[in-house]
């Protein structure tokens, strides 16, 4: 196993500064998997404070926890000491930290045998005392010691364990499986923050519904996202291949891996079993946009997602049913682009690909015809600026005005009828155009005789 010069460096000055260093977690991992490492986590028997006195930049990035982080010759490795935890009296974190001097100590207090893995980078020396090479040359995901002991301490892993089984392609083994269940009811105790940055990562996994059927079956979805359960045996029309919770997750799946997009193709059929109806033999699940949106605020709330994040992803959900056909005006796209909004345009396709492949299971059929031919038409439509909001008018309230028209409700009728107007032809926005236009509305529609 090779690592780069300064990662060995930094092992040697901690080393010859007369302390034990080690990399743990999920550089192991990647490393023993000939993977690149994402990031650097140390463990050393060296305290935060001995540590922030052998290098010039240390941050106390987690001090709580005994976590440093160093800056060294342009990486940031992060530092941890030696610790055993407290007992768990909450099941959330532990009571307190103890430091120890034992690295088999430290190992023993991790959740998952490939997670407990230590080496040595000086010389390569792999520590390994719960069989986590074994675990990891086999694809397993395996709890340390008594796993019913471990989730009960901090029922956070239990996610963790779906996490890592969706990123690493694992599977949990059964026993560990059989904890998850049996203490699922921990989750209850977990922060909404904490369960949200396990959903975040959980998108960085090529798929992401190895995860989701792993909570599934485990029954914790009902402590996480219970509304994607409504779906389960829920099935739809012909061109789809699965029930409506399958083909969400796998929607999830064939989007790209922005977590936030990767949310709103996780939710965007959320709506569909609160809207379902038989109707002359064919199930249909009208306004299921609507209710789905609604639904989505609800659960991205609860789960603590930022303002921003929520807006993005309802709003992808409201407009997901388009359903273009070729005889749709210039105008129709026009406002079809209005209502979406030129930045959300990209993210809606994808959505839509998304939601093809998704409904089949394969990305071979994430582009129909219409979509690309419309896709084709909103990129030539907005080459031409088009007018798509009141302040693209060549006219405003204050114009307006002046030619007779009142402010108040009237005069925002007058502005909308001329959007629509210039919608439909982009060639009538010109002042004098929309001032006729404009003036023969109010006084033909508007005016109170
Ligand atoms: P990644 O960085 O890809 O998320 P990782 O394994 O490095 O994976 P971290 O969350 O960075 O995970 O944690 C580093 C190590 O700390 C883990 O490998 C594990 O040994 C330990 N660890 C983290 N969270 C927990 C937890 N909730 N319970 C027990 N051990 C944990
Ligand atoms: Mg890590």
């Amino acid at each position: 196993m090779t690592f780069p010069r300064e990662v060995k460096e930094f092992a040697e000055i901690v080393f010859r500064a007369g302390y034990e260093i080690y990399l743990v977690g999920g550089a192991v991992r990647n490393l023993e998997r000939g993977l690149p490492p994402d990031d650097y986590d140390f463990t050393t028997n060296a305290t935060p404070e001995q540590v922030t006195a052998i290098f010039k930049k240390v941050i106390p990035t987690g001090i709580e926890h005994g976590t440093v982080t160093v800056l060294f010759k342009g990486n940031s490795f992060e530092v941890t000491t030696y610790r055993m935890d407290g007992k768990y009296s909450n099941f959330r974190h532990p009571d307190s930290i103890t430091y120890c001097t034992d690295i088999y100590e430290d190992l023993k207090r991790r959740d998952f045998t490939i997670n407990a893995m230590a080496i040595d980078v000086r010389n390569g020396r792999v520590i390994d005392a719960h069989g986590g090479m074994e675990d990891l040359k086999h694809g397993i995901i395996r709890a340390i010691g008594n796993p019913d002991e471990r989730f009960a301490e901090d029922g956070l892993r239990i996610l963790r364990a779906c996490r890592f089984a969706a990123q690493l392609e694992f599977q949990i083994e059964p026993v560990t499986l059989d904890g998850m269940i049996h203490n699922r009811d921990h989750l209850k105790n977990i922060s909404k923050e904490r369960i949200r940055d396990e959903l975040l990562k959980t998108m960085s996994a090529e798929h992401p519904s190895i995860a989701f059927l792993y909570m599934q079956k485990t029954q914790i979805l009902e402590y996480v996202l219970p509304e994607l359960l409504e779906g389960v045996g829920m099935e739809q029309r012909d061109r789809h291949q699965f029930d409506v919770f399958h083909h969400m997750i796998y929607s999830c799946d064939f989007m790209e891996k922005d977590p936030v997009l990767r949310m709103a193709a996780l939710l965007h059929d959320i709506g569909k079993p609160r809207c379902f109806k038989v109707r002359d033999g064919v199930n249909t699940f009208y306004g299921h946009e609507n209710v789905g949106t609604e639904m989505a605020h609800e659960i991205l709330r609860r789960l603590k997602f930022s303002k921003a994040d929520e807006t993005r992803i309802c709003h992808l959900i409201k407009n997901h049913m388009f359903h273009y056909t070729e005889d749709w005006s210039d105008g129709a796209v026009r406002r079809f682009i209005a209502r979406v909004g030129l930045e959300n345009m990209s993210d809606l396709f994808k959505l839509r690909f998304a939601d093809r492949a998704g409904a089949m299971g394969d990305k071979t059929f994430a582009c129909t015809p219409e979509d690309i031919a419309l896709s084709r038409r909103v990129d030539a439509i907005v080459k031409e600026v088009p007018p798509l909001k009141l302040s693209d008018l060549a006219v405003n309230g204050a114009m307006l005005k002046e030619a007779g028209i009142p402010k108040g409700p009237a005069m925002g009728t007058v502005l909308n009828y001329l959007l629509e107007a210039v919608m439909d032809d982009p060639a009538m926005n010109t002042k004098e155009a929309l001032l006729n236009l404009g003036k023969n509305f109010y006084e033909s529609r508007l005016q109170c005789k």
